[in-house]
């Protein structure tokens, strides 16, 4: 869907549901992460592209003090709250994504007298893409210029940061409100998570005859529940052990020795650390053949060593997952990963624009030898950010 269908379509359904036209529709992408997974509350380095797929919100001030969210995709999930009741945990649920927003602003938009929120969006959720920052970003740009016309894009990541940890509850770093709200066309986006610097790479895999391939595995996952969390704290945990704040601090894989202090738990902490002192360098090795424009080809076996080190030593890949990886790996693709969070979600391969059809047919029939359905598979190109469309 285009720009000009997106606002049309989410203006059509503000007016169905409130009954009025709304005040401008705004829109954020969801993205897929180069490389540089589960490095970013580590203070490390990440690689994300923002994907063409969208959430919309189509917004208009209200008179009653109160929030209104309504989502096309949850349609039977209508929440109606006073700004002044928001709470972290009120509402729960999807809604708990826009309200966390809200929350965020409250002054600003009581100050309005409240908002109805319309949201609308082809960024498949669940799916290791990002729709919760998507929809917390598009949100957040329509506040900012509703109501709150003063902040920068910075701001807005932080406002959209903490709706997600500490409204919703799901522990993410900076990652996925950093790629949808600052990423831009034909670019990745290269980010220090620790000082927030950043440099807009030039990544225009179409003209160097290749294609980034996103297979949706299918498998939900979900950031709320235990397994994010749980590498989280491990990372803290061989940070504080190691005497460093964090894990970015380190980057002499050497250094990690001494967390193996032969017990179960020392050798889980020195895999964790392992993969994101890893990974930091993968992504300034990536980052370093794409400022160079040397042959994108070469950062393939740098993806599939990502993916390697979040199935080994990070712990959070899945069968199907590794089964894509593989596949994708074996019929030809120069690099493959799993993307996002982890236990579920997509992954990610780096193939010849003319042989794409070719990698995504034996990815599927590999696929659905052992899983129930086949999987959702697209093409990503390197898409713009967060935006007022009308
Ligand atoms: P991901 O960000 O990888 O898609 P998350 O678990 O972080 O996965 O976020 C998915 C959740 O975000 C959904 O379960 C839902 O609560 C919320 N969400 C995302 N997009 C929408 C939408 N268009 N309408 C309603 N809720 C949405
Ligand atoms: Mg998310």
């Amino acid at each position: 869907m285009n720009d000009e269908q997106a606002l049309k379509a989410a203006r059509e359904a503000f007016t169905a549901r409130f009954g009025t036209e709304p005040a401008g529709v705004w829109a954020a992408p969801g993205r897929v992460n180069v490389i540089g997974e589960h490095t970013d509350y580590n203070g490390g380095f990440v690689l994300p592209m923002a994907l063409p797929h969208t959430t919309r919100a189509a917004v208009a001030p209200r008179t009653d003090g109160a929030v209104a969210f309504s989502s096309v995709q949850q349609p039977e999930d209508d929440v109606v709250v006073p700004v002044a009741e928001l709470t972290p945990g009120h509402p729960s649920g999807w809604a708990g994504y826009p309200a966390g927003v809200v929350h965020g602003l409250r002054d600003a938009v009581a100050a309005v007298g409240g908002l109805s929120v319309l949201v609308d969006s082809d960024v498949p959720a669940g799916a290791g893409l990002s729709s919760s920052a998507a929809l917390e970003c598009a949100v957040a740009l329509a506040v900012r210029d509703l109501c709150a016309p003063g902040l920068s894009a910075d701001d807005l990541v932080d406002v959209a940061r903490r709706a997600e940890n500490d409204f919703v509850g799901a522990p993410t770093g900076i990652l996925d409100q950093s790629a949808s709200m600052l990423c831009t066309e034909g670019h990745a986006l290269f980010l220090d998570t620790r000082d927030r610097s950043r440099e807009q790479v030039p990544f225009d895999l179409a003209a160097a005859g290749l294609a980034l391939l996103v297979v949706d595995t299918g498998q939900a996952h979900e950031h709320a529940g235990g397994g994010y969390g749980d590498r989280r704290r491990e990372c803290e945990d061989a940070a504080a052990r190691l005497g460093v704040q964090l894990l970015r601090e380190v980057d002499d894989v050497a250094a990690l020795a001494v967390l193996d202090d032969g017990t179960a738990e020392g050798e889980v902490l020195l895999r964790r650390a392992r993969h994101i002192v890893t990974e930091d360098a993968r992504v300034l090795e990536v980052v370093a053949t794409l400022r160079a424009k040397d042959d994108v080809r070469a950062i393939g076996p740098v993806l599939t060593a990502g993916h390697e080190s979040l199935r080994d030593d990070f712990q959070i890949s899945t069968d199907l997952l590794d089964l894509v990886v593989e596949a994708a790996v074996g019929a030809g693709a120069y690099g493959a990963r799993m993307v996002g969070g982890g236990f579920g979600g997509s992954a990610i391969a780096l193939v010849d624009a003319d042989r794409l059809d070719e990698v995504t047919a034996a990815i599927v029939q590999r696929f659905t030898a052992v899983a129930p359905a086949p999987p959702r598979t697209f093409v990503a190109v390197p898409s713009a950010g967060a935006r007022r469309l009308g």
